[in-house]
């Protein structure tokens, strides 16, 4: 059975040349980079190299990247320093972050006293700028804001620039979840004036493991992981450093082809949308998700318009692999805080979601295999729902 990948927005393949890169490294590059021996030095230009790199991605000065071993890490260290170290002690954020913001902020709440308002998002997942602004107007507190660019789950934008110029407007700290829209889209941070954003290598064909944080130089955020001088004293730990190849590799990829990818995408999202569209009968949307110019281009996250929790299971036992986003209100899965946010009670208890999510290798006839599939399964579900009815 040929297996089909539509959960990009999980993780994403590695690339060939990432491969390549990574083990070149490994082989040739084992030293140190804290040794002062040409074995370390060697390890170290590498990873110099590279920092420079992303730096000229974002516009931003390389000594504002740090290397760390994931996203969740550099939210966590973003979240968490600004409270201990930069004297933080209001946190305003949404319900739609992904666990390792929201779980960072809740720590906070309970071990340092940090007080949290959350924007509740509209029913399409916006998130209301005058209440953002009302929220900053409203305290003399230090205050942090934490906002993802796009979500994981419904692929809803935030507009970078105007939120980070309302923060910087009332004097506030600004945080993005960039996770899964490095990479993927232009960002300059020098017209951005973020303050802090993180980015996770895996989920542009990089490996898993590595990550960096932006931590915009005049903040003076320090680091959580204590020890050596690595990362300027911010991250201590040897540096993954073959880790850090494979990052730089795959973001060298994704800039060269950027606009050709995301067109392949944008092509292969619109199909997915017309066809679901017109061979299921009844299915939605969540959030902007299906707004093409409105929304993250590698996701859509779709609405089934009947009730089945096993529709993961069914579908990968077809071959295909894709995430559910678990909305039920029954079984081992919780509803996910995002679904929560965006559908109705009825959709909560009768609907099924499904996140189809895409990378630059997914092809229309892969979605056209997805498409049978969820007639296929869609079929039995309706005619099951009418019976019911009948009884
Ligand atoms: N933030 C977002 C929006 C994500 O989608 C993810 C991964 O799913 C993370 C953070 C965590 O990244 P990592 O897997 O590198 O810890």
């Amino acid at each position: 059975m040929n297996k089909i990948y539509l959960d990009n927005a999980a993780t994403t393949p590695l690339s060939e040349e990432v491969i390549d890169a990574m083990v070149d490294a490994m082989k040739m590059n084992f030293g140190n980079p804290s040794s002062t021996h040409s074995f370390g030095q060697e390890a170290k230009i590498l990873i110099e190299n590279v920092r420079r790199q992303v730096a000229e991605y974002l516009k931003v000065s390389p000594a504002e990247i740090i290397f760390t071993s994931c996203g969740t890490e550099s939210n966590n260290m973003i979240i968490k320093s600004s409270v201990t170290h930069l004297g933080v002690e209001r946190i305003i954020s949404s319900p739609m972050e992904h666990k390792c913001v929201s779980e960072s902020i809740l720590d906070m709440k309970s071990r340092k006293g940090v007080e949290v308002a959350y924007i509740r998002p509209n029913e399409k997942g916006d998130i209301d700028m005058n209440r953002l602004e009302e929220l900053l107007k409203s305290s003399d507190k230090k205050t942090l804001v934490s906002l993802m660019h796009a979500n994981n789950e419904i692929g809803n934008l935030i507009n970078l620039k105007e939120t980070a110029e309302l923060c910087k407007k009332y004097n506030a700290l600004f945080h993005s979840d960039t996770v899964q829209t490095m990479a993927h889209m232009d960002l300059d941070f020098s017209d951005i004036p973020v303050d802090f954003a993180s980015c996770s290598a895996h989920k542009f064909h990089g490996p898993k493991g590595v990550g960096f944080a932006f931590l915009r130089k005049s903040s003076g955020l320090k680091g959580i992981i204590t020890g050596g001088p690595q990362e300027r004293s911010l991250r201590a730990g040897t540096e993954n450093v073959c880790g850090i190849v494979g990052l730089g590799k795959a973001l060298e990829l994704s800039i060269n082809h950027m606009n050709e990818y995301r067109n392949q995408m944008e092509t292969v999202k619109q199909y997915a949308i017309d066809r679901l569209s017109a061979e299921i009968p009844g299915v939605k949307f969540n959030g902007r998700s299906a707004e093409l110019n409105n929304s993250l281009y590698t996701v859509v996250s779709v609405l089934l318009p009947y009730k089945n929790p096993l529709i993961g299971l069914q579908l990968d036992m077809k071959g295909i692999a894709i995430s559910q986003g678990s909305a039920c209100s029954s079984g081992a899965s919780k509803p996910s805080m995002v679904m929560m946010m965006v559908l109705s009670e009825y959709e909560m208890d009768d609907c099924t979601p499904l996140r189809v999510s895409f990378s630059h290798l997914t092809t229309k006839e892969e979605i056209d295999v997805l498409v049978d599939a969820l007639k296929e399964i869609s079929h039995d579900f309706v005619i099951e729902k009418a019976d019911a009815e009948h009884r």
